[in-house]
């Protein structure tokens, strides 16, 4: 696959590049390494993400190229979408993809449904940048440091600085090879994890406010909403590794986190259906990207989401009575202390 995917990229000209909305460092990471390549191999490159690209990417080389919009009649030869279960995962763009006459699909999610015309799909790889790493290898591009600090941030960010269960050899082979290559740790930890607004602070309280745990100690749950995101003055990508936390506390096998969404309806009655984000993360025993599949989302076995419009009532009943091999219907009603 990877022959015919370097056969393309030689015979044609121009390419769009794109990754899923609300990104996260791999998304970016994928993005920008691969775009900075495919220009070193001769081709004419436009990067795509619908955004908004959280300030704590905005350090990678590029970014403000970044488009979150096409012209409607915009055209290219080939269009790649990294980092993406779905083609619909880039928002709008999809619509320009779909006129493309070849698309490539690079990703590591178990739930990508292998569209487009060339795939490689490989659940095993740490984050779509260790596949893009591969990829530039094959096309024999030399990796430059932005090239590098590219690639190092996606990685780094997809295994939660080397700490889940996606952490492979490759991470580390890889990583290595990228420190070598000029990408800086310290620089790259930095910015991701050390330069939060104090708004992002605030809002982790309130997060960290609203956990509560099943009785069998085996389930976490998180709220926020979107009174807690303007009370804070916070954005969704302030939201990023909240869930962590739920996942930290011993005994849980699986965390989740509901995230009500921004929706047109300023006024609406809390008991109205509301769109909200669902994250779900498991310790291993629990596979949550097929749950999130069957709410028509996706992701990893470790680490999944899904969207829905209902109320908060209705989302934490569906997953207190989620049938989920050992940790099932003993959730029984969460105890909270506040
Ligand atoms: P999140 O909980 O949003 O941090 O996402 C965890 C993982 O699930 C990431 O790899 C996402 O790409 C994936 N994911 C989240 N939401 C969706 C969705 N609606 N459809 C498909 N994949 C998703
Ligand atoms: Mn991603
Ligand atoms: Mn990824």
């Amino acid at each position: 696959m990877k022959e015919q995917i370097i056969q393309q990229l030689k015979q044609n000209k121009t390419v769009l590049i794109a990754s899923h909305t609300s990104p996260d460092g791999d998304a970016i990471g994928s993005l920008i390494a691969l775009g900075l390549t495919l220009e070193k191999f001769g081709k004419k490159v436009v990067l795509y993400n619908e955004g908004p690209i959280p300030a704590v990417y905005r350090f990678l080389p590029q970014t403000d190229r970044v488009l979150c919009a096409l012209e409607p009649d915009a055209f290219f030869d080939i269009a790649i979408v990294l980092d993406c279960s779905t083609l619909q995962r880039i928002g709008a763009a999809a619509e320009t993809v779909k006129l493309t006459p070849v698309t490539i699909n690079i990703d590591h999610h178990v739930t990508n449904t292998g569209f487009g015309d060339f795939q490689i799909i490989d659940a095993k790889a740490c984050a779509s940048a260790e596949i893009v790493y591969e990829l530039i290898k094959k096309l024999g591009v030399a990796i430059d440091a932005a090239i590098a600090t590219s690639i190092y941030t996606g990685i780094f960010t997809d295994t939660g600085s080397f700490r889940f269960a996606n952490t492979n050899l490759a991470a580390f082979a890889i990583c290595n090879e990228m420190v070598q290559l000029g990408a800086d740790p310290y620089c790259v930890s930095k910015n991701v994890y050390g330069a939060y607004s104090l708004n992002r602070i605030k809002l982790l309280n309130q997060a960290l406010d609203t956990i509560e745990i099943s009785q069998d100690g085996k389930l976490s749950m998180m709220v926020l909403t979107q009174a807690m995101m303007s009370k804070t003055g916070t954005q969704s990508e302030d939201v990023e590794g909240i869930i962590n936390y739920a996942r930290r506390i011993e005994d849980v096998k699986m965390a989740v986190l509901i995230h009500e969404l921004k929706n047109g309806h300023k006024h609406k009655p809390a008991c109205a259906p509301h769109p909200y984000h669902v994250s779900l993360r498991g310790n291993g025993n629990v596979d949550v990207a097929s749950i999130a599949a069957d709410f028509g989302g996706g992701g990893h076995h470790d680490a999944a989401g899904f969207n829905i419009e209902s109320t908060l009532a209705d989302i934490k009943n569906k997953i207190l009575n989620l049938e989920i091999g050992d940790v099932n219907s003993e959730f029984g009603i969460l105890n909270s202390e506040s």
